[in-house]
């Protein structure tokens, strides 16, 4: 029900669980993290409270970029298994995604009868659909905008790519999502009020539009690829 980003010089862990805990007033029943660094993505989730979350976090893994979630299940019971992130079978694509995907059966039907899902939700089409789209000779940014193409419904996506770990992919649609600006980082959240600990600097996301995150550049295109510029806002509320 929340997700938040982080690609910046800091450990994420402990900003994206800070980040999760602001958002925790949007009601969620799991949560989780996904951190990323040479070595490969790192992925804690669990049912229940980010209390719970934090105990099984291994405070030895660390990583500079990251993404989190809380889950209001829609499709699949609450269980760690059916919990955010969730990967791609060859674990090359992590996802986190806020929404309800409207056609992930068709989906399903139409483009993934061979694969075997990990998880009852209708979130994990998205990244398998990512992980096919590769096969086909796209790169990741084209998989992505192709895969957000086909998708009937809501969503706020961010998503790991474990052999580009500087980088977080976002995309939405009819669920908020915000981009904040540092100096040296940049973030992702549902809501400002998640990462005013970073920043409070933001740009607003339109429907159907994707965000390359990175260290340095934040830079927004439509799902055909055309870069949007648009202007950042000052958020004025307290951390
Ligand atoms: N539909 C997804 C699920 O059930 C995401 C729910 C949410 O927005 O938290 O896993």
């Amino acid at each position: 029900c929340g997700i938040v980003g982080y690609v910046g010089n800091q450990d994420a862990k402990e900003i994206l669980l800070k980040g999760l805990e602001k958002l925790e007033y949007r009601g969620y029943d799991s949560a989780g993290i996904a951190i990323v660094n040479e070595d490969g993505v790192q992925l804690f989730k669990e049912k229940g409270r980010i209390a719970q979350l934090r105990e099984v976090v291994d405070e030895n893994k660390t990583g500079t970029v990251g993404i989190g979630h809380t889950r209001w299940a829609t499709h699949g019971a609450p269980s760690r298994v059916n919990a955010h992130p969730h990967q791609s079978t060859s674990h090359r694509f992590t996802i986190v995604h806020n929404g309800v995907i409207e056609n992930y059966e068709e989906i399903q039907k139409d483009y993934l009868q061979d694969v075997t899902f990990i998880s009852e939700t209708d979130t994990e089409v998205i990244v398998q659909l990512i992980e096919r789209s590769m096969d086909e000779g796209n790169n990741v940014e084209r998989a992505f905008r192709q895969t957000l193409s086909l998708l009937k419904g809501s969503y706020a996506i961010a998503l790991l790519d474990e052999t580009d770990p500087e980088k977080i992919y976002v995309g939405k649609n009819k669920s908020p999502l915000l981009v904040g600006l540092g100096d040296g980082v940049n973030v992702v959240a549902s809501d400002a009020m998640a990462m005013l600990n970073v920043t409070n600097e933001f740009v607003e996301l339109m429907d159907q539009e994707i965000v390359i995150v990175t260290r340095e550049a934040v830079t927004i295109k439509n799902l055909a690829g055309v870069t949007v510029n648009r202007d950042s806002y000052i958020a004025e509320l307290d951390a």
